[in-house]
């Protein structure tokens, strides 16, 4: 079997699953200095916006070949729920590989899909490839908790609208089978509240 522990990209996630970024009181700290040299090895600026206190939002940017177009957020959220240890057959923060497995909380929601960012950004630009649009890698908090002081309030500020996202990613789900499932939408989301008093 392929030595999984060795491959320098499942390396790095294991290092991300191993930061306690648990609910409740979530110290974010850990996470950015992380991130912070994630950016560092790829040659990425880094912004980090807190538009809650201690709620960071990091930032991530690779300038495209023309930043007038609108951007591509890859984004994801640090923050796991939290674990009933004595449930679990090897410790949840220890991202421990038994027979090619990485058990951890957070390794399906969703670390693993913001080091795929990561990975797949560092080995383009290892082969020099430029992208056209600019890339955007965004981290948030608190999403398990329904990002009410994360994304919800990030996307009001300007350091968001400067962005100029024209398209985004973030998580799905996993899957038992060999199908992927994506959550797909277009145009806009429409919620409608019909109120119905009657006389
Ligand atoms: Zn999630």
């Amino acid at each position: 079997m392929t030595d999984y522990a060795n491959e320098p990209a499942v390396a790095n996630l294991r290092d991300y699953l191993r930061i306690r970024s648990v609910h409740p009181n979530i110290n974010y700290n850990e996470c950015l200095t992380y991130l912070r040299r994630q950016a560092v090895e790829l040659g990425l600026p880094v912004q980090v916006v807190e538009a809650v206190p201690r709620k960071p939002v990091l930032v991530m940017t690779w300038e495209g070949l023309e930043p007038n177009l609108p951007s591509i957020l890859l984004n994801s959220h640090m923050d796991v729920v939290p674990v009933f240890e004595k449930s679990w057959t090897y410790p949840p923060f220890e991202a421990r590989i038994v027979d090619g497995v990485i058990y951890a909380r957070g390794v399906q929601d969703m670390k693993t899909t913001g080091v795929q960012y990561i990975e797949a950004v560092r080995r383009l630009k290892s082969r020099g490839i430029r992208l056209k649009r600019t890339l955007h890698l965004s981290f948030v908090p608190d999403e398990e908790v329904g990002g009410h002081n994360g994304m919800s309030e990030f996307v009001k500020t300007d350091h968001f609208r400067n962005l100029n996202i024209g398209f985004a990613l973030d998580e799905g789900l996993a899957s038992p089978d060999d199908n992927f499932v994506v959550y797909n939408a277009e145009r806009s989301i429409w919620h409608v509240t019909v109120t119905c008093p009657g006389k």
